[in-house]
């Protein structure tokens, strides 16, 4: 039985993968403290862990808000980590796990972790950044740096200060990633990247439906081909992307089933056409088993879940890393990418219309959804992550960890 202490990020996206391992870490028998912002709580305690609320944390919609822009977001978090990570310290040389697992992007578990000297798994619920870029294409990589230019000094700042207060070797950049890297995808469906090492274990998406129920009138999915629409967890503050699709699908020949996000007003999107179910939030992995095809903004959650359920995409990214995940999809054949010219998003309802047709019509789309879910599937999942973790953490601490 180990020790272990999970710090994550408010972001079910980044969340949602790591619960099912937490779960299975708990029942083969180790202790697990799992910190993240307070509205976490119900969905981490789930898993059996024992929750501990990180404190000031932005809310809910604050992120939906600053999301749009990575530069925003690294902005606000930026500004968070020096309290959080003086928080975790206090906390981690009070409890002194055996392991600390943290989020990719939670730079307050990273550095932590550094300045206790505790053995370290990070979790990157995303593609491996560092090396992967360029398969955007060199245009929109262009783009990018533009759009990130004027924030550099603010960003190099920040980072100065963090390396005054930790220590340039604690603080070196989250680029600097853990010995042991959890990666939520397979190889396969990875981006040929160089940067990728021995350190980093490709285990696929890690999903337990136990922590994903929720509500919905399925008695009302009719008989012909239905579509599910979302734009993941956090992007739905832009109500012009739903205008769009009511636009575009009113009388089309398939049910719509959209996620509206949950802090979209419903009235505020206007009146649903007759063959659209609207809720805030939906169960997803039930619904991707009801549907054909699946528009979707490209998060990589939604694509691989949708990939496992051999469902193929219609792809409208709404910022950089749905992009490189939208641009994996068209690539293996599995679905098309729409609106992915900066300022992502922008489509018209005939484009959305065509594109969807087009998804529908042809089958080697589907083909290929499937054949790509199956390198998911096989890539080992929840117990492959928790086996690495072991083996990891029995390296580090011999006998401790039971066979
Ligand atoms: N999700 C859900 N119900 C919804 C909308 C989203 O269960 O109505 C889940 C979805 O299954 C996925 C996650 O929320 O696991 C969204 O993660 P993703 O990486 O796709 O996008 P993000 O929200 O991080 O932009």
């Amino acid at each position: 039985m180990a020790r272990m202490t999970y710090v994550g990020l408010p972001a079910h996206g980044h969340t949602n993968p790591a619960l099912p391992v937490l779960r299975e870490l708990k029942q083969r028998g180790h202790q697990v403290i799992a910190y993240n912002a307070d509205y976490f709580r119900e969905k981490m305690a789930s898993t059996g862990a024992d929750f501990r609320a990180l404190p000031n944390m932005p809310s809910e919609r604050r992120i939906s808000e600053v999301v749009h822009s990575p530069v925003d977001a690294s902005v606000m978090f930026s500004e968070l980590s020096s309290p959080l990570t003086h928080f975790m310290i206090d906390q981690l040389e009070r409890e002194r796990p055996d392991l600390l697992i943290y989020d990719s992007i939670a730079m307050w578990g990273y550095i932590a972790a550094r300045v206790t000297q505790l053995p370290q798994v990070c979790f990157i619920s995303h593609f491996v950044l560092d090396g992967s870029l360029l398969a955007i294409g060199l245009g929109q990589l262009a783009r990018f740096y533009g759009s990130v230019l004027p924030f550099i000094p603010k960003l190099l700042a920040w980072r100065r200060s963090l390396v005054r207060e930790f220590g340039a070797e604690n603080a070196e950049g989250v680029t600097a990633y853990a010995d042991l890297n959890i990666v939520f995808t397979s190889q396969a469906f990875h981006p040929e990247n160089r940067f990728v090492d021995e350190r980093f274990r490709f285990v696929g998406p890690a999903i337990d439906a136990q922590t994903r129920k929720g509500d919905f009138p399925f008695d009302q999915l009719t008989e012909g081909e239905k579509v599910y629409i979302s734009l993941g967890t956090i992007n739905h503050l832009d109500l012009s992307f739903y205008e769009a699709v009511f636009a575009a699908f009113a009388d089309f020949p398939a049910q719509f089933i959209l996620s509206a996000g949950k802090n979209t007003d419903l009235a505020a999107i206007g009146q649903p056409p007759a063959n659209f179910i609207v809720r805030n939030v939906v169960p997803q992995l039930a619904i991707l088993q009801h549907v054909d095809g699946f528009i979707s903004h490209g998060g990589i959650n939604s694509v691989q879940e949708s990939l496992l359920y051999g469902v193929p995409l219609l792809v409208v990214p709404h910022h950089f890393e749905q992009l490189l995940n939208a641009k994996r999809v068209a690539q293996e054949g599995a679905g098309l990418l729409l609106g992915g010219r900066y300022p992502y998003g922008r489509v018209t309802p005939q484009q959305l219309r065509r594109a969807l047709e087009g998804v529908l019509t042809t089958a080697t789309y589907r083909q290929n959804a499937e054949r790509v879910g199956q390198t998911l599937k096989s890539a080992g999942g929840t117990q492959r992550a928790a086996d690495e973790i072991e083996s990891y953490l029995k390296k580090k601490m011999g006998a401790v960890v039971p066979a």
